[in-house]
């Protein structure tokens, strides 16, 4: 099973792809979280990246295209996977479609977890992040077992350094532009299905997994 997580930054792509992973038994792909480690490791990629991120723009499609076609090619992407924020622009969907067909396949879903911009603002000011193993939490609406300590490694958890309110805002201004076109690209493929991300989190998986069957 081929997935790819639509939605604004916050909506929770990310905790939905997670929970797909463990249950469907297939790998999650987040380009947020690759170049997260290609930061935090201070490679030549990281450090090209940052100076996009920082300022709540997408890195350009060049350093971002090939790196998920390489990672798609793998093993153990044999069954399927879960790809968590990208596409995020018509020529990164282009080029995966490109790519796919290469590789005599295609996506089967394009899930959007639709979650309007007044909602996202908070969920991305309470977001706090493992730096260890990609876990998400929410202050308020998912908050870890010990405050500030992830449930899953045992980690100190962190703010994002792009989840600012002033960047919070040109990421949503980037997604309105570049990303949300990608609704309209999937739904023309007859692969769009549209799930509502402001109910509870596990009401959201439940409506997801009802899509993609048990
Ligand atoms: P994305 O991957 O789309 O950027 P995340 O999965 O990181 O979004 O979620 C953003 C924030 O919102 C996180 O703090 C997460 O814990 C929280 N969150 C995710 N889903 C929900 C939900 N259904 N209701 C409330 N908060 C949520
Ligand atoms: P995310 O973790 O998905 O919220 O992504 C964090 C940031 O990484 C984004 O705001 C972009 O700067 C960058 N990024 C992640 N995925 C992509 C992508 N597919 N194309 C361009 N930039 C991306």
């Amino acid at each position: 099973m081929k997935i790819i997580m639509l939605g604004a930054p916050g909506a929770g792509k990310g905790t939905q792809a997670i929970m797909i992973s463990e249950k469907y038994g297939i790998p999650h792909i987040s380009t947020g979280d690759i170049f997260r480690a290609n930061i935090k490791n201070g490679t030549e990629l990281g450090k090209k990246a940052r100076e996009y991120m920082d300022q709540g723009l997408l890195v350009p499609d060049e350093l971002t295209c090939d790196l998920v076609v390489d990672r798609i090619s793998r093993d153990d992407c044999s069954k399927g996977y879960i790809l968590d924020g990208f596409p995020r622009t018509i020529p990164q969907a282009q080029a995966l479609d490109r790519a796919l067909e290469r590789m005599e396949t295609s996506i089967d879903y394009a899930i959007d977890v639709d979650v309007p911009d007044e909602n996202i603002v908070n969920r991305m000011s309470g977001r706090r992040a493992c730096p260890g193993c990609g876990a998400t939490y929410h202050v308020m609406f998912r908050a870890p077992k010990t405050e500030g300590i992830c449930d899953e490694c045992g980690e100190k958890l962190i703010v994002r350094a792009d989840d600012q309110p002033e960047t919070v805002q040109k990421r949503l201004t980037v997604y309105h532009d570049q990303t949300q076109p990608l609704i309209d690209y999937y739904d023309k493929k007859g692969i769009l299905k549209t799930v509502d991300g402001t109910k509870h989190v596990d009401e959201v998986f439940g409506d997801i997994t009802a899509i993609l069957g048990e």
